[in-house]
């Protein structure tokens, strides 16, 4: 479903990404670790064009992302379409919701405006994915009016709204209450075993790693340095700078 090759960013003087190479199959949940700063959310953001880069190329089902087939840039209209078609969606750490809007048209308003569902389609749409996070009853509540692990389930909604063939979610529980982070846990291992959703995820949850993960993938210093099924990369991993940074984890 994605096919990420030799991909490099830098800002500045700063190289982030050092020739980053990730291919994710249909229905695969990677969990993406690494330290602070090692460019988790740059990946991420790439992966969804929000950022471009500067070497490498990112396919999504076949398609690639980011620049045309001339090398140049794609403008932020065409970023936002390719992202559309190809079906991207993204989870924030700040959940990102719009705040003026109810829990039901954050999740019905942009599939009208962006994906041009009909109204009432959209509407029920928005209901039913309501209901399979658990939120039937605050449909009708404005963002400010939920917790935030609500507003996080909202905002997960909403990013599956228009069936993408991959949802990346950075850090989706590190702003939660700890007493919030398990309902979109929950959430979102349903949505691996249930719906099968390719999904890469970056977290610092080891153990939700370990038990939702196909593959977990540590970044450290521009590169991939580890990576493999949960026990192995976090049980017994071979790169030193990897066995430093688990051990200091737990
Ligand atoms: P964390 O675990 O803290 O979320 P991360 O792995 O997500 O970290 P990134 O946010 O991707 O790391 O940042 C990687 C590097 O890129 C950092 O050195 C950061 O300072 C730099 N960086 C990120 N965004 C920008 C930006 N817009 N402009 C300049 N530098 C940036
Ligand atoms: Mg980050």
């Amino acid at each position: 479903a994605v096919a990420v090759k030799a991909l490099r960013k830098n800002y500045d003087a700063n190289i982030v990404l050092d020739g980053v190479d990730l291919a994710v199959r249909n229905g695969e949940v990677i969990a993406l670790l690494g330290p602070s700063g090692s460019g988790k959310s740059t990946l991420l953001r790439c992966i969804n064009n929000l950022e471009l880069w500067n070497d490498g190329t990112i396919e999504v089902g076949g398609r690639r992302l980011g620049f045309n087939h001339l090398g140049k840039p794609l403008s932020p209209r065409m970023a936002a379409q390719a992202r559309a078609e190809v079906g991207v969606g993204m989870v924030f750490q700040q959940f990102n919701l719009f705040g003026h809007l109810t829990a039901k048209e954050n999740i019905a308003g942009p599939l009208r405006w962006v994906h041009g569902v009909a109204p009432a389609e959209a509407e029920r749409r928005a209901l039913q994915l309501l209901e399979r996070v658990g939120l039937s009853h605050r449909a009708d509540a404005l963002p400010r009016h939920l917790s935030g692990g609500q507003q996080q389930r909202v905002a997960i909604a909403r990013a599956i709204a228009p069936n993408p063939s991959v949802l990346l979610l950075d850090e989706p529980t590190s702003a939660l209450d700890p007493e919030l982070v398990n309902e979109v846990l929950e959430v979102i291992r349903r949505l691996a075993v249930e719906d099968g959703l390719t999904m890469i995820i970056s977290t610092h949850q080891l153990r939700f790693a370990s038990e939702v993960a196909d593959r977990v993938v540590l970044l450290a210093g521009g590169a991939i340095i580890e990576e493999g099924p949960a026990d192995q990369v976090l049980n017994h991993p071979k790169n030193p700078v990897a066995q430093r940074f688990l051990s200091a984890m737990d």
